[in-house]
């Protein structure tokens, strides 16, 4: 979670002079520093086709935007230009920055490492309790960006000794950048994960997943309901995407935001966890975060511990191994156990990494295969 104050970027074109020495979560650069002006530059869109009198229609995300000439698609990043779709943050971001992989969080993919963490402005949704919409509810002219391609991110990442993170507000609107980027990565040898609301189409998604080795998705609710009146989307893509992923074989987790008296009940939380299991399978981790009143829903309090930690113990006896609360240092549920002889593999304290007892992705006391991307 990151606040306007709070995003800073890193380095300019030279490469990244500031990188040596500074560590996961280091301010650099305040953004306001780094430019004169914010005028978005247009690149070609993808995912998209011709409607008469040249409107187009956006396939990018099941929202399927039918825009005319001059006008812009729900998520304010994409304009159509005398018929031309375009995007307006291709290797445009507005944040960068520095973060632990357990941030995002990713607990089963290389713990203790860095990563090199990207957003531009804008979102296919509206989440009320959005705990980054200063930058997710913005268009591309309204935040302080610089321009950083491909390969740019790409070495930054390396100089930081961490994989490439697309994140913070939505990739889905910036995936031509976000796939771009992703392939300059992976020849590279540098890996790349994504942080998504996982609101898209599956054909765009699919080609994303081709150069990613992680993905952290955010599924927000288990009702439709929940999606349309907190959201202004939908579930059910939502739960497509997250199949295609599983399916894909990239690494998978998701994370429940607990908003309290939304979508913390237990019918529904019980609901979510069996779908997991029956869809996805008991490996796929689900982590429980307390919610922090932002955005719309600042007269709303903290989740209690009480309620992540229930939520957690219905997972684990609905049989999913790997259960986590987060937002919350300290509490049991943020290490990795065994799944067979029950032992602590991996002990954290809120983002550091603490203990790691897995030896070529085996338990280090048992030696069952523990699932994820462990080197
Ligand atoms: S990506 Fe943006 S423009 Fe395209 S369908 Fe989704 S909200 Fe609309």
């Amino acid at each position: 979670m990151v606040s306007r104050r709070d995003f800073f970027l890193t380095c300019g074109g030279a490469g990244c002079a500031l990188a040596a020495g500074v560590s996961a979560g280091s301010v650099l650069l305040p953004a306001r520093r780094a430019f004169a002006a914010n005028t978005p530059r247009a690149f070609p869109a993808r995912f998209w086709k011709k409607l008469p009198n040249k409107a187009i229609e956006c396939g990018l995300c099941p929202k399927h935007c039918k825009v005319e000439d001059r006008e812009r698609g729900f998520c304010g990043v994409r304009e159509n230009r005398d018929g031309e779709y375009m995007t307006l943050v291709w290797g445009q971001p507005c944040a960068v920055h520095v973060d632990p992989i357990e941030k995002k969080p990713l607990f089963h993919f290389l713990p203790g490492s860095r990563a090199f963490s990207i957003a531009t402005a804008g979102c296919n949704l509206e989440c009320k309790c959005c705990q980054n919409w200063d930058i997710s509810q913005s268009k591309p002219e309204d935040v302080d960006f610089r321009f950083m391609p491909p390969d740019e991110v790409v070495r930054s990442a390396k100089d930081y000794d961490a994989c490439v993170t697309f994140t913070y507000s939505e990739p889905i609107v910036y995936l031509e950048y976000a796939i771009d980027t992703a392939k300059a990565a992976r020849k590279a040898g540098v890996r790349a994960t994504m942080v998504t609301g996982g609101s898209g189409e599956a054909e765009p998604m699919k080609e994303v997943l081709k150069y990613l080795d992680a993905v952290k998705v955010d599924l927000k609710g288990f009702t439709e309901d929940y999606y349309q009146r907190m959201c202004k989307g939908k579930l059910k893509p939502v739960l497509d995407t997250i199949e295609v992923i599983r399916a894909s074989g990239v690494w998978l987790e998701l994370v429940h935001l607990c908003v309290p008296g939304q979508n913390d009940s237990e019918p529904e939380i019980l609901a979510m966890c069996r779908w997991v299991k029956t869809h996805l399978g008991a490996d796929v981790p689900v982590h429980f975060t307390r919610f922090h009143p932002e955005y719309q829903m600042k007269n709303v309090a903290p989740t209690p511990n009480a309620t992540l930690i229930r939520c957690r113990e219905m997972g684990l006896a609905e049989g999913l191994h790997f259960v986590y609360t987060g937002n919350v240092p300290g509490l049991a549920g943020e290490n990795t156990s065994c799944p067979k002889c029950g032992k602590v593999v991996v002990v954290r304290q809120g983002f550091e990494l603490e203990e790691m007892h897995i030896k070529a992705g085996r338990c280090g006391f048992c030696g069952t295969v523990v699932p994820g991307v462990w080197s």
